[in-house]
């Protein structure tokens, strides 16, 4: 890692306006490559007690740099009021994200305020959240009892060494078990636990992780390694594929390809020929899945970003804060939606010679400003 290059914040994110023609939401909504809008996912704090490798290396996010003043930051009032507008375009779905969403005080107060939202279907909302596990074991119950449906756990190792060089900040593994477990007494199901893999790092973890949650409540998913952000010197030669993850287990515990849950579901599912349960592979850099790719991103400060890859958000926090009301948030909203076309991770392979270009990459957000 050499000079520091990385955008903290997208600057140059244009303000979301209202359009001439303002309409109210009908639920349904379709981008330009006709994918509806169902998942939204909140950042709530871009700050982070780990400084994982793969995503905030300590070489640069160290004690100089510049995370968003509490003032620019989305109280829990104004997110759920725009989390709001979003159900009735149709998202079912939100998980709350950071940084390290357990970070932000009182997330229970926002996740309360969320739970209580109606959408249009009927359906309740899927309410989940993303952490380190690290807060886990003490919020546990106050998440649930305020309404979380689910949380996933990152977990990047069973063993204690590789895990420490993983964070790079001496935390323990038994400490994030310990949450999962808090979390799983707590009824915060079904839990999935994801495990990034960046070769010649923590591959060799691999087995020793299918091992320990064959048979577990938790279900492991394997994350290939992406390009996100313009900080973690990102290589090609370090993703191992999902192909290459099944091999490895299936070598020494047989599994059988499963169909997906839904339509859009990011992890292919795998399961144990003896019946210990599933396993999840994301390959989001071998096999693209942008064609049902149906998530918008809200960051900390109020911007949107249709795509985890793109280069520019669309500053929400202008409009809100200058009192623009819930039809004109509501319309700018659906224009962005329609006017989407991002499909990143397909075309990857035509973009990956740019990213080798420091100009390119330090275009792109970062994964603990946007969350994943
Ligand atoms: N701090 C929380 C956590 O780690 O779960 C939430 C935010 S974190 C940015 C969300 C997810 O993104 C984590 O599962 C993390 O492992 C994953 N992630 C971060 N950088 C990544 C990368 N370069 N490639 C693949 N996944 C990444
Ligand atoms: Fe923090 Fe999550 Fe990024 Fe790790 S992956 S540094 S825990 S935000
Ligand atoms: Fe969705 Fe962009 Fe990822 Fe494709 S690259 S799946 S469009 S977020």
């Amino acid at each position: 890692m050499s000079e520091k290059i990385i955008l903290l914040s997208d600057v140059r994110a244009p303000a979301l306006t209202a359009p001439a023609a303002l309409e109210a939401p009908t639920g349904l909504l379709a981008d330009a490559l006709g994918r509806p809008l169902h998942d939204l996912r909140i950042s709530v704090t871009d700050r982070c007690n780990f400084r994982c490798v793969y995503c905030m290396p300590k070489e640069v996010f160290d004690k100089d740099y510049a995370y968003l003043p509490h003032s620019s930051l989305l109280s829990f009032e104004e997110i759920t009021r725009v989390a709001k507008l979003f159900i009735a375009h149709g998202v079912e779905k939100i998980r709350l994200t950071g940084g390290e969403p357990l970070l932000r005080k009182n997330l229970e107060g926002l996740v309360t305020q969320l739970r209580a939202l109606d959408t249009p279907s009927g359906r309740p909302l899927d309410l989940t959240l993303t952490t380190n596990g690290s807060l886990l074991a003490r919020k546990a119950r106050a998440l649930r009892d305020a309404g979380l449906d689910r949380v996933t756990v990152s977990l990047d190792a069973i063993d204690n060494d590789v895990f420490r060089r993983m964070n790079d900040v001496d935390f323990a593994v038994s400490d994030v078990l310990n949450g999962l477990d808090a979390a799983h007494a707590a009824g915060l199901g079904p839990i999935k636990v994801n495990m990034v893999v960046k070769g010649g790092t923590n591959d060799g973890q691999i087995l020793p992780m299918a091992r320990h949650f064959k048979g577990s409540p938790f279900i492991l998913r394997f994350i290939e390694y992406m390009d996100v952000g313009g900080s973690n010197g990102w290589n090609m030669d370090e993703v191992v594929p999902s192909s290459e993850v099944v091999r490895r287990i299936s070598a020494e515990m047989p599994l059988v390809a499963i169909n997906p849950n839904y339509t859009g579901e990011t992890a292919s599912r795998w399961k144990y020929a003896d019946g210990g349960g599933e396993v999840g592979m994301i390959s989001s850099v071998t096999q693209a899945f942008c064609q049902d790719c149906s998530r918008i991103r809200l960051s900390t400060e109020g911007k949107l970003y249709t795509c985890l890859f793109a280069t520019q958000g669309h500053d929400l926090r202008g409009l809100l804060r200058a009192g623009g009301n819930d039809l004109e948030l509501s319309s700018a909203i659906a224009r962005l939606w329609r006017r989407r076309a991002d499909r990143y991770s397909e075309t990857r392979t035509v973009n990956t010679a740019g990213l080798s270009s420091r100009s390119e990459s330090a275009r792109k957000i970062e994964m603990s400003y946007i969350g994943g």
